[in-house]
């Protein structure tokens, strides 16, 4: 395509022109802005005077904001509406922006630039948060490689291309594994059980593929209801083979996207690239960017909380037994049992099931009611916006303002599955805040889910377990459109070390435990009834339902994944090592069959390579900083006014340990997440 063509992706409009971009946008965009990007670079080189910030941090800065805004629209649309065009011209990209992220990382004289800068008095005379900005970026060359030279440069520029390559291949692995199964299903009745919101969203993917009955799928909307509720063992062991072996050499589509010698040159690439810069393992490597001190540190941690909770998961399982046992007559559980049985006991137990709670969350409510809770807790507004283009009918925009008016950032809201979208929920970032030229440049977030769309006339409801991954999304969001820092790396979330990221995300979640916020997000989707007080128990009650197995689980994907790229050596036998990791610490085994790696795309695929831990890490200083709010009261202005200015303000500007001890007046301690997942009594049990 000419250059002289309009390109709505080199647009320099304040959103992007979703309407317009089409995939042979792409490639042309991505290479002019790389050519400006890299005139930049030179012009900053060039310059005669000494290294300055306006000289030099300023334009670097500018550089990758105006990289990104192309790219980042391009990397959504790939992520919510893929196509074959789209997908080739992204995967295009891949080598192009990988390389010149390495060439960067890798600039001698760039880098000379900076530690002149560093050691110059104009340096000492930054404020903290800009002294950070030169800090990590010194950081990142050494972690770029930039000491490295000859033929070690170019192997490490090579593996960098590589592992980007890699990680996508093995996501579109998953993706297409994922939708390359399905099951039809002529008569309703082999379906007996599963709840009539699923068998909805059953039958219309049917008539959608042009076919007769129900189908059924492995994406998550699909999978759970019926792992959890179908009466026929069989079908449940079908659809779990099928979940389990996805992206591997066994199952029903057994070689067709196996990710096993995909996750295999991972793992070497990663052991490689760590060695090159001087670590012993990746593990060590990952760490430079995150709160944790040292391997052992996350090591005992980890082991600390499989310890803990580890007679709580047995007893647990234990329960379990002894029901399926007494009640049903059966001796051994299946991995496809599990679920099943599992929801079978939380009834018995607590009278309640997700689908008991589902009518109660249609997902406008909750959205709304979500927004109504924010505002309170962080003195906010949000507004809906119409006729801003997007890239789908079903994504909403919305607006977010101070109490004063001020304009503070805006979101889209993407929440429905549909083909060509990536599974699961997320947020990403479209607009990052900053000043340009002297104008402020508000931030601009993504928010992505996949709930069950409206089926026909009745609309989508949802359960209250997607209303807790709504929650953990915003979380995410507002970190990164509450920040107050306009400088684009330690702005929102970016700059903020890996394992405290998910501080703001797992910290909202408990709002939609609390009966004040409830009573915003939920209404009876035919007769607005409120939520009835006893399910209101019910469910608060359940929800440390199993909980000592729920976080065993956690713990087994955490130690898996950071002692991998501990230990890794070449013929490491990567099944063997995850046997080993639930010797340690698992109550439950699953079939040998089970090829959970190939498709942990979160470690793989994702930023989580070692450290997948910080979950759980970053969940101590959630729940931690949520008990304040229990002790003061959930809508505590106070609490809230502190949280937003010590912790979603500052973004990447201050250490994420700085920022919560200034919220919670010391640093954190692991009680509140102990007594949070019911792995230690509540408070009250403690006073009795
Ligand atoms: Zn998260």
């Amino acid at each position: 395509m000419p250059d002289h063509h309009h390109n709505p992706l080199l647009d320099d409009s304040p959103l992007p022109a979703f309407a317009d971009i089409r995939a042979e946008h792409v490639l042309p965009a991505i290479e002019q802005a790389l050519a400006q990007a890299r005139a930049t670079l030179a012009a900053v080189l060039g310059a005669s005077a000494a290294p300055s910030w306006a000289t030099l941090v300023e334009p670097m800065e500018a550089l990758g904001e105006r990289l990104d805004r192309v790219w980042s629209p391009v990397r959504h649309l790939h992520a919510v509406l893929d196509s074959p065009a789209l997908r080739e011209a992204y995967g295009a990209c891949l080598p192009l922006l990988s390389a010149f992220h390495t060439e960067l990382a890798q600039n001698k004289a760039l880098y000379a630039a900076y530690r002149s800068f560093a050691a110059s008095p104009a340096y000492d005379a930054l404020d903290a948060p800009r002294r950070r900005v030169v800090d990590n970026a010194l950081r990142d060359f050494r972690l770029g490689g930039v000491a490295l030279a000859g033929a070690q440069r170019e192997r490490y520029a090579a593996i960098q291309t590589r592992l980007s390559d890699l990680a996508s291949r093995f996501s579109n692995n998953v993706l297409d594994a994922t939708q390359a199964w399905s099951l039809t299903v002529a008569d309703e009745a082999a379906l007996a059980g599963v709840p009539e919101s699923a068998l909805a969203a059953a039958r219309q993917r049917a008539s959608a593929a042009g076919e007769r009955g129900l189908r059924l799928t492995l994406d998550l909307p699909c999978y759970l209801p019926v792992m959890a509720h179908a009466d026929d063992p069989a079908l449940r062991q079908r659809l779990y083979e099928a979940y389990v072996t996805r992206a591997s050499d066994l199952g029903p589509d057994a070689g067709r996207f196996d990710n096993g010698p995909l996750l295999e040159e991972i793992l070497a690439l990663r052991q490689e690239k760590a060695e090159l810069l001087g670590f012993a393992n990746y593990a060590c490597y990952s760490l430079q960017r995150k709160m944790a001190r040292s391997t052992d540190e996350v090591l005992e941690f980890l082991r600390n909380l499989a310890a803990r909770s580890h007679a709580v998961a047995q007893a647990e399982l234990d329960e379990l037994g002894r029901f399926v046992n007494q009640e049903h007559g059966i001796d051994t559980l299946a991995a496809w049992d599990l679920a099943y049985y599992s929801e079978k006991l939380e009834r018995r137990r607590f009278d309640i099931s997700q689908e008991d709670l589902r009518p109660y969350f249609p997902v406008q409510r909750v959205i709304r009611g979500m927004f109504d809770i924010v505002e309170r807790l962080f003195a906010i507004r949000i507004r809906d916006r119409a006729n801003v283009a997007t890239w789908h009918r079903d994504v909403s925009f919305h607006e977010i303002t101070d109490a004063d008016g001020t304009m503070l950032g805006a979101l889209y809201l993407d929440p429905f599955a549909r083909s060509g979208k990536r599974g699961g929920a997320w947020m990403d970032v479209c607009r990052t805040r900053m000043r340009r030229s002297g104008e402020l440049q508000t931030p601009v977030a993504y928010l992505s889910c996949n709930f069950t769309p409206p089926v026909g006339e009745r609309p989508a409801i949802i359960t209250h377990d997607e209303v807790s991954t709504l929650f953990h999304e915003f979380g995410h969001g507002l970190h990164h459109l509450l920040t107050q820092v306009d400088i684009p790396s330690i702005a929102g979330i970016a700059g903020v070390e890996w394992d405290a990221v998910e501080l703001p995300s797992q910290f909202l979640e408990n709002w939609c435990y609390e009966p004040e916020a409830l009573a915003l997000i939920s209404a009876h989707h035919e007769t607005g009834a409120a939520l009835p007080a006893s399910l209101l128990e019910r469910l608060r009650a359940a929800r440390n339902f199993q909980c000592g197995m729920q976080m065993l689980r956690q713990v087994e994907f955490a130690l898996f994944d950071f002692r991998l790229h501990i230990e890794y050596r070449p013929g490491l036998d990567v099944l063997a090592l995850l046997e080993d990791v639930r010797d340690e610490v698992a109550v439950l085994r699953p079939p040998e069959f089970n090829r959970f790696p190939h498709a942990f795309s979160h470690i793989f695929a994702g930023g989580y390579g070692a450290g997948y831990y910080s979950y759980k890490w970053a969940e101590v200083l959630s729940s931690d900083a949520y008990s304040r709010f229990e002790e003061s009261g959930v809508f505590d202005r106070a609490a809230g006014a502190d949280f937003r200015r010590e912790i979603l303000a500052r973004g990447g500007g201050r250490g994420a340990l700085a920022c919560f001890v200034a919220f919670r007046g010391r640093e954190p301690a692991i009680a509140a997440l102990l007594r949070h997942s019911g792995i230690e009594p509540p408070l009250e049990a403690n006073a009795a």
